[in-house]
């Protein structure tokens, strides 16, 4: 799988989905997909280079800079770029693997591949961002293009960012084309792109809602834990609050927002949120009224923070859900997990989860993992891609109908490929987890 002396997040990921693969009758089918697999596990092409840009005060600053392309068999090479200190090239690896079997489940035609660098936006200004863009889309230029690989945003990139990229992409290579995915709506951009992880994440745990209760219930009613504040949690919070649901944390990096005594997150709040992440400020520095019924916790998780709840979604970064997490959200009675983020729940914690959904039936934890739950986001990316080529816009309502049918259309691939290939237990709901590694792949295999 790899040849380097240690890959965490890379191997994490990979065990992941190969451990799902070796309990299912996969293999035994399909024989030749074992050297798929051992293929499918090196990326096509990794291309790594330095950044050096300036910073306000006119000293040179270097960072790393990288592009994972992974996996091509389905289409070009897509995916984000995250632009976090703690970016190497396990974790892109780890992202670019789950990337391939993710943009195969959203049965369009896209390949796998992440990107980034070790830029900390955080503590920087303006200048200094735009300036590191440009300065890293230099680099990266002439590897991308519309039929090649067409990034997008992901941790540390809006589409603030995306446009000095997509400017500098413009400058270096004179051409006008679908090159990124997740532009202004002024110069290419799709409607609906901004809120399609988050709505898409909803859309697809209103369906494993629907399917466990035998078709009579959905968000309406239930208490949702949402951890995360970025775009994926901010538009995850809003379409639950709009389906009936009460939404009851938000998180970030330094602790978490609970609501107690009947309290829960506002679309108002929401709002206030957004602005607050645009100038980089974080949760603790919102000024809650004496009376709220929220309060700021620092230094924790919502999942142990909060109260009962029935749905979580972690919607921040890798690894944010661990074994003992994922027991007290057993606990606090949750029944569906579902991940807005990509690999949000640790090794441990799928177990807990898995376990449970296998030893107690109708009380367990139903998980619905990263990469076919927040599956709209890059959906909507490879709508506005086609939407490019074509050379037209689609109305907010047509992006819309098409990412609910995509979730759709996952949610049930994933469930059919689980009863498929590990027949569940009398009165078990199949395992997704499995359904999504084992229907992500298998298309992969057969493409290559
Ligand atoms: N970064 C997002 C993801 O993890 C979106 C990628 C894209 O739109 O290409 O799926």
């Amino acid at each position: 799988m790899s040849n380097l002396p240690s890959e965490p997040e890379f191997e994490q990921a990979y065990s992941e989905l190969v451990s799902t693969l070796e309990n299912s009758s996969l293999f035994e089918k399909n024989p030749d997909f074992r050297k798929a697999l051992e293929v499918a596990s090196i990326p096509e092409r990794i291309i790594q280079f330095r950044v050096v840009w300036e910073d306000d005060k006119g000293n040179a600053q270097v960072n790393r800079g990288y592009r994972v392309q992974f996996n091509s068999a389905l289409g070009p090479y897509k995916g984000g770029l995250r632009f976090h200190p703690t970016v190497n090239l396990s974790v892109l690896k780890f992202l670019g693997f789950e990337q391939i079997f993710k943009n195969a489940l959203t049965g369009l035609n896209m390949g796998g591949g992440k990107g980034g660098a070790d830029f900390d936006p955080k503590g920087k200004t303006d200048n200094e961002i735009r300036k590191f863009c440009v300065a890293f889309m230099r680099q990266l230029a002439n590897h991308i293009g519309a039929d090649t690989d067409v990034p997008a945003g992901d941790i540390g990139v809006s589409g603030r960012e995306i446009g000095w990229l997509f400017g500098a992409y413009r400058s270096v290579r004179n051409r006008w084309e679908g090159v990124l995915t997740g532009k202004g709506l002024t110069w290419g951009g799709s409607l609906i792109r901004p809120e399609a992880t988050g709505y898409g994440l909803v859309y697809y745990v209103e369906h494993m809602i629907n399917y466990a209760s035998g078709g009579s219930e959905g968000f309406a009613g239930k208490r949702v834990a949402i951890s995360g504040s970025g775009n994926v949690a901010q538009y995850a919070a809003l379409k639950a609050i709009e389906l009936g649901a009460t939404v009851l944390s938000l998180s970030d990096s330094k602790g978490a927002l609970i609501a107690e005594d009947g309290g829960s997150i506002t679309p108002e709040l929401v709002a206030e949120i957004a602005a607050l992440k645009v100038k980089r400020g974080a949760l603790a520095d919102l000024a809650l009224a004496s009376d709220s019924k929220l309060k700021y916790v620092p230094g924790v998780r919502p999942w142990t923070a909060v109260g009962p709840v029935d749905v979580a979604l972690p919607c921040a970064t890798q690894n944010e859900v661990s074994g003992e997490e994922a027991e007290a959200l057993v606990a606090a009675g949750a029944k569906f997990v579902a991940e807005g983020s990509n690999m949000g729940s640790t090794l441990e914690a799928i177990k807990v989860f898995e376990n449970s959904r296998k030893e107690k039936k109708g009380e367990a934890i139903w998980y619905g993992p990263g990469k076919a739950a927040n599956a709209g986001g890059v959906a909507v990316s490879g709508l506005e891609m086609a939407q490019n080529s074509a050379r037209l816009n689609w109305t907010s309502e047509e992006v819309d109908e098409k990412l609910k049918g995509i979730m759709k259309a996952c949610f049930l691939n994933c469930l059919e490929t689980a009863k498929e290939y590990v027949t569940p237990a009398e009165g078990e709901l199949p395992s997704l987890v499995a359904g999504a590694n084992i229907a992500g792949f298998k298309k992969v295999a057969q493409a290559m």
